[in-house]
């Protein structure tokens, strides 16, 4: 039976890598997907992981039917075996309704990879969507790491180097001010409620009115 299956996490997690190795291991054995992505640090239409690995892919626009679009390539003589949608966070709530029809209607495997929950906790709208429509769940368990040696489980954003938890949930474009400048890192739950970047962690053991505390 065709699934439609989200693999979630947090950023740094690995999941984009994945994506690439599913494409790598299916393209080996023959089989064609049809990989979306939205928003992509590589640039419109790329995959890209951490690591440096890249392949092509169709970028994902407001109001694109992801249903009619496959519908569209295969009737032109295309040929998909499977889909891919990475940052799949972005995606509105039904192009997530439209994959699920794609496993439904044209019986194929659809991967969705996104990031759960947004620098201020809260579901982004498409994993949400995925998390409702989703045969099955799968929770990245690479390890990311809080700075702590936690298992990071929360995404922070900071702005000029201060974490913030009010703003835009998805910022589009470059700044280049650095005290406005937008950075991402990922935390444990204990260090994002306590808003404990690493940095903020180094510059409170650095200050001297910080006594070490003797370990009894
Ligand atoms: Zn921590």
């Amino acid at each position: 039976m065709p699934e439609l299956v989200f693999f979630s996490g947090t950023m740094d997690c690995g999941k984009s890598t994945l994506a690439l190795q599913i494409e790598h291991n299916r393209s080996a054995r023959g089989l064609v997907g049809m990989i979306f992505t939205r928003n992509d640090r590589a640039g419109a239409g790329k995959l890209s992981s951490r690591l440096g690995l890249v392949t092509d892919a169709v970028e994902v626009t407001d109001g694109m039917d992801l249903y009619a679009h496959l519908v569209d390539h295969l009737s032109q003589g295309g040929r998909a075996d499977y889909v891919i949608a990475d940052e799949a966070q972005f995606l509105a709530p039904e192009q997530i309704d439209q994959l699920a029809r794609v496993v439904d209607d044209l019986e194929l495997d659809v991967y969705a990879f996104g990031i759960t929950t947004d620098f201020r906790t809260k579901l982004f709208p498409g994993s949400q969507r995925l998390v409702e429509l989703a045969d099955r769940v799968e929770v990245l368990q690479v390890e990311a790491l809080c700075w702590c040696g936690a298992r990071a489980t929360h995404n922070a954003r900071t702005v000029g180097g201060v974490m913030v938890v009010e703003g835009a949930q998805v910022v589009v474009g470059d700044v280049t001010d650095s005290a406005e400048e937008i950075g991402y890192e990922v935390l444990c739950r204990r260090h994002h409620r306590r808003r404990m970047t690493a940095a903020t962690a180094r510059a409170a053991a650095l200050a001297p009115d910080v006594l070490p505390v003797p370990r009894s």
